[in-house]
């Protein structure tokens, strides 16, 4: 892939971006700007972002607009971004989309392309009942379909794999309600920009990669 190519991935909870992020990582060394592990982070280290954003992801809802810009500005713009990024979990409100196409046209940047991975709902909710966490490294698995090779453990530590507290299945309802009200519209958004590209996210992991891939070497450069 030729010059830096800025992506969203947009979908459910469940639906893939993080293990297809992961796999786009691992062959061309893109980064991944997830705001969910940015707001767990945050949490984990106490501090008053994190205090706020502990209510909301517990309830499954959403975390204010301001602190989830505030979090995404101050990294995209960083030298780690130059070669390129792909947004994981951002923006979920048409608020957020507007606030970025303004952030980033003001630094003379563009999102090229957004990925819609389309999921329905019966197999998000079995999809995340099944996904165990590697804390330290966000390396996700899922216990049906992409399973550890130890059951339990992380394949390159060896160390515990753990369930997100918000993929408890109340929670998880909450959360694609959520999805449905308020991160849906951006569908339409990008559609009329005319940058969505929509692939269907419930195949195998590989040809889910193979379509990500081809489509994103038909991004104009
Ligand atoms: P995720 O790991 O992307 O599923 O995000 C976990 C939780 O973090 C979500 O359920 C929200 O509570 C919060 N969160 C992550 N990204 C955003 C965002 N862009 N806007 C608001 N809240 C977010």
């Amino acid at each position: 892939m030729k010059k830096p190519i800025h992506i969203i991935f947009l979908g459910p909870p469940g639906c893939g971006k993080g293990t297809q992020a992961q796999k786009l990582i691992n062959e061309f060394g893109f980064v991944q700007l997830s705001t969910g592990d940015m707001l767990r982070a945050a949490i984990n280290s106490g501090s008053k972002i994190g205090k706020h954003a502990k209510s909301a992801i517990d309830k499954g809802n959403l975390v204010s607009d301001d602190i989830v810009i505030g979090i995404v500005r101050d990294r995209i713009f960083n030298a780690e971004c130059a070669g390129g990024y792909m947004l994981d979990g951002f923006p979920r409100t048409l608020a957020q989309a507007d606030k970025l196409d303004q952030i980033l046209s003001e630094h003379h940047q563009k999102i090229d392309v957004v990925i819609r991975l389309c999921v329905p709902d019966d197999l998000v909710l079995r999809r995340i009942a099944g996904r165990r966490f590697h804390l330290a490294s966000g390396r996700s698995y899922n216990i049906e379909f992409n399973p550890p090779l130890i059951e339990g453990k992380d394949d390159i530590t060896g160390e515990q794999l753990v369930q997100r507290e918000d993929d408890k299945e109340e929670i998880v309802q909450s959360r694609l309600n959520t999805y449905h009200e308020l991160t849906e519209p951006l569908v339409r958004y990008y559609q009329k920009q005319g940058i969505l590209r929509a692939i269907d996210g419930t195949g195998s992991p590989e040809n889910i990669y193979t379509e990500i891939k081809q489509t994103l070497n038909d991004v104009p450069a």
